[in-house]
């Protein structure tokens, strides 16, 4: 199976997505019309989260195996530490391994029930992301890639240490990182290049969610991490009440710094879909990436 490096290289910028195990049946349906819809623009790979825990995580493995085995998409597992002792991940590895997929996305993984809760490992498990990536390329001949947080992990210290430690994980064998969602393009530029500058030749993709709505900008703010700035609190600010005014300019704002993003050469832009495909469609169709939706 290919890897997500080979599908980066050359120089047309690509673009990748990301999609949630789904949760019941209907679930499943949405699942796979976005995959259908996004199966024909070519993404360089699809990943798929890992559920907090038991029948989420079949239903990561389960969607993850399906993509595998009927599409012509190439698959990139998310795999964390919780809850997981060395022997359970060993056997997700080796389950993904013997269906053939080679490309995983190395996670340490948040505490259940409180993402900024105290972290403790499982007795036999692994406490950093690191280590899981030690584990995975001990394990097989796989393409790994790890997060990357452009304002700093919530639980790091500082920037300084964040990129300790996400230097630390690169050079245990990483090949690339997705970032977390940002707001706009120069902290995770300013990240991008201070892994550069530190020798490290992985790949940096950022990530991409448009802001649609009201109630998907708060979620867009918590899981970055960071204030909205307040240009685009200004931008958004007249369309409150106006819900298509809001979602074709938080259109236009995805679609302003992907052209940024692009113009200071990211290999490719990873969208966060929410197992919805129009938004990516039409930034994609907009950015000339595709044509359009
Ligand atoms: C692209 C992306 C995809 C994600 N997918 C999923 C998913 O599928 N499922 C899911 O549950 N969560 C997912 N997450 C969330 C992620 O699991 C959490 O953000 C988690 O808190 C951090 O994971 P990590 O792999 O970055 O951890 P780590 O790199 O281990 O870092 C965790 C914290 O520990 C610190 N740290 C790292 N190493 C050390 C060390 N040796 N000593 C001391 N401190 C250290 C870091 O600075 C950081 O503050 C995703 C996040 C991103 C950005």
């Amino acid at each position: 199976m290919t890897s997500v490096v080979e599908r980066l290289q050359g120089d047309t910028p690509k673009f990748s997505v990301e999609f949630l195990p789904p949760r019941d049946a209907e679930d499943e349906k949405i699942l796979w019309k976005a995959v259908r819809e996004l199966e024909g623009l070519d993404p360089a790979f699809v990943s798929i989260t890992y559920g907090a825990g038991g029948s989420r995580r079949d239903r990561t493995i389960r969607a993850t195996g399906r993509i595998a085995q009927e599409t012509t998409l190439l698959p990139v597992a998310h795999l964390t530490a919780v809850d997981h002792s060395v022997a359970e991940l060993r056997n997700v590895i080796g389950w993904y391994a013997a269906i053939g997929v080679r490309n995983v996305l190395a996670l340490r993984g948040d505490p259940p029930g409180d993402p900024m809760g105290e972290w403790v490992a499982h007795p036999e498990g692994l406490n950093y992301a690191d280590e899981l990536v030690r584990l995975v390329r001990e394990l097989g001949d796989f393409c790994v890639g790890v997060a990357a947080f452009p304002y700093g992990h919530p639980r790091s210290a500082d920037l300084d240490t964040d990129l300790k430690f996400l230097l630390r994980k690169l050079n245990a064998g990483a090949d690339y990182a997705v970032a977390q969602l940002f707001h706009e393009p120069e902290p995770f530029l300013r990240l991008r290049d201070r892994v550069a500058a530190a020798g490290c030749s992985a790949a940096m993709l950022p990530g991409i969610m448009p802001m649609l709505s009201a109630r998907g900008l708060a979620k867009i703010v918590e899981l970055s991490g960071a204030d909205l700035p307040v240009e685009i609190s200004r931008r958004l600010e007249p369309y409150a009440d106006d819900p298509a005014g809001f979602r074709a300019t938080g259109i236009d704002i995805a679609t302003e710094m992907c052209q940024r993003l692009l113009d200071e050469g990211v290999p490719a832009l990873h969208f966060y879909t929410m197992n919805r495909s129009k938004a990516t469609r039409e930034v994609l169709g907009r950015l000339g990436l595709v044509a359009r939706a």
